[in-house]
């Protein structure tokens, strides 16, 4: 009998992982990683196969269990699996014979802008934010919701399947977790509540699907998951072979997974979090806070069936790694992402060039799906290391909007920022971000948060009990910091003139 190990179902939007943790120091023992295909069929889509979703995990689960036991550890260890998966990724199946009725619609995914814009031509004023009481969130094509009413609409199969009874609905926590615990053979058909948050379908303050959401959105009810807490025993693993009958004990939403993971348990504490998007949560308490500077309340997680929620306010944005990739597979500027360091690095500034990477419109705070990438100040100086520079240094500004929105929401102002993400492993990017901020940022040296934040999760869930951190004590992690250095007036200057490269990019798409 050894120490107690937590393992964790890490799915993203650039791979699947599965990682395992030692209960007692939450020390991140093995990992497997796999990454995903992305498909782009048309402008603005963006699709997974659900299949390769689900398989990549049970393959990183397969792999991570292998590398355990040839390091020496008895697999019986792992007391139970969490999981942390990208939000809103919107998919329906048969739940007969377990086959999606069609690929995962994937966050950013903007093909509903005309379901949008239908939809809220039956609302007075047009006005995004008429759901903002119901659900913390405005009418835009990010949200589950939205993504289903265009299914709905448009794939006949899905229309077919629902009205045959044969249809479920689930996010990425949904898919995997119905599969693993038997898919078409008493699969659990469950949802945790910071997922069902991001859906547009539940009620913020009730915690249970809307009524009234549900007719805006024309969902029938009978196609979604139950709402569960994000840690309880949900059930126990059938599929994957090293791990049956392993507890699955928590799920959360990947941002609200690094919100926990980085143990921003205390109201004001905020994360950010820099993958394919950027994405910046404030633990705002058990109550929640509604913006009026465009930030979403979301719910943070409840940790149990009897506990209260915990409340997180949001700003999001749609383009932070995903315009190093670009820079990468559409411009070829770098040959792979880990050059945009040295190539910014190169120059001592981005030589007066501005770019706002809107390439599927502005999120927070901003909510304009008529912007577009924009390119501002090249002059016959720029070079390729000038647009690097400006690339990461948007990321910077996009999430200074983003926090000067929370500050104000809030009513008061961090004295740090906690970070994490692939795109953090960037000491230029973290380096800019403390200057364009005028703040310290904090990176941890173990930056999968969202797998520590559901372990953490899954470890604590009642029945489970063996996780030994002391989540209300950050000073457990072992961080780095990235003082401000530059001065004042440099910093106001550059971000007004952010804001002028802004105001170029909105209003592109008539
Ligand atoms: P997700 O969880 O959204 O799948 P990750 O947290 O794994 O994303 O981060 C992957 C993203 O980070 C990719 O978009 C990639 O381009 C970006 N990225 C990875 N390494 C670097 C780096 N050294 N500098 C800048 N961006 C990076």
């Amino acid at each position: 009998m050894g120490d107690a190990l937590i393992g964790a179902i890490d799915q993203g939007t650039s791979s699947s992982r599965f990682l395992v943790f030692a209960a007692k120091n939450a020390e991140l023992i093995t990992f497997h990683q796999i990454p995903i295909h992305k498909k782009t069929p048309k402008e603005d889509w963006v699709e997974f196969d659900p299949e390769e979703l689900l398989h990549t995990a049970l393959e990183c689960m397969e792999k991570t269990m292998y590398h355990l036991q040839e390091m020496g550890y008895d697999p019986a260890n792992v007391k139970s699996v969490g999981i942390s998966n990208q939000r809103e990724t919107t998919i329906v199946w048969d739940k007969f014979t377990g086959k999606p009725l069609y690929n995962a619609i994937v966050w950013c995914d903007n093909r509903t802008v005309s379901t949008v814009d239908s939809l809220l031509a039956k609302v007075p004023g047009k006005d995004i934010n008429c759901l903002k009481g119901y659900c913390g969130l405005p009418v835009a094509p990010y949200f589950s919701a939205v993504k289903l009413s265009w299914l709905l609409q448009n794939v006949p199969e899905v229309r077919i399947a629902v009205d045959e009874e044969r249809c479920l609905f689930g996010t990425v926590d949904t898919w995997l977790l119905w599969n693993l615990t038997g898919g078409r053979n008493g699969g659990l058909h469950l949802t945790d509540v910071t997922n069902a948050s991001r859906t547009a379908l539940m009620n913020i303050e009730t915690l249970e699907w809307d009524p009234y959401l549900l007719r805006f959105f024309g969902v029938p009810k009978s196609i979604l998951p139950e709402i569960r807490s994000s840690s309880e025993i949900y059930g126990y693993i059938t599929l994957s072979h090293r791990l049956k009958g392993v507890p699955i004990s928590s799920m959360l939403g990947d941002q609200q997974a690094a919100l926990l993971g980085q143990m921003c348990v205390k109201r004001g504490q905020a994360k950010c979090t820099y993958g394919t998007g950027c994405f910046l949560l404030c633990n705002s308490g058990n109550k929640p806070i509604f913006s009026d500077k465009g930030l979403i309340t979301t719910i943070g997680y409840q940790l149990g069936k009897t506990k209260r929620p915990v409340y997180a306010i949001e700003g999001s944005v749609a383009v932070a790694g995903s315009s190093i990739r670009w820079l990468q597979k559409n411009m070829g500027i770098i040959k792979s992402e880990h050059e945009i360091e040295s190539l910014a690095a190169s120059v001592t500034d981005s030589g007066g060039v501005y770019f706002v990477p809107a390439f599927s419109g502005l999120y927070a705070p901003h909510w304009r799906t008529d912007a577009r990438g924009t390119i501002c100040g090249l002059t016959h100086y720029s070079t390729s290391a000038h647009i690097a520079r400006a690339t990461l240094e948007a990321v910077c500004y996009q999430t200074r909007d983003v926090l000067l929105a929370i500050n104000s929401d809030c009513g008061q102002e961090p004295t740090c920022l906690q970070v994490d993400g692939g795109m953090a492993a960037n000491n230029l990017l973290l380096q800019m971000q403390a200057d364009i901020l005028g703040i310290p940022v904090i990176r941890p040296s173990m930056c999968e948060t969202s797998a520590l934040g559901a372990a953490t999760a899954a470890g604590l869930a009642e029945g489970i009990n063996v996780w030994q951190l002391d989540v209300e004590n950050s000073a457990n992690l072992v961080t780095e910091t990235f003082q401000p250095s530059i001065l004042e007036e440099d910093r106001a200057r550059r971000y007004n003139k952010w804001h002028e490269a802004i105001k170029r990019s909105l209003g592109w798409v008539p």
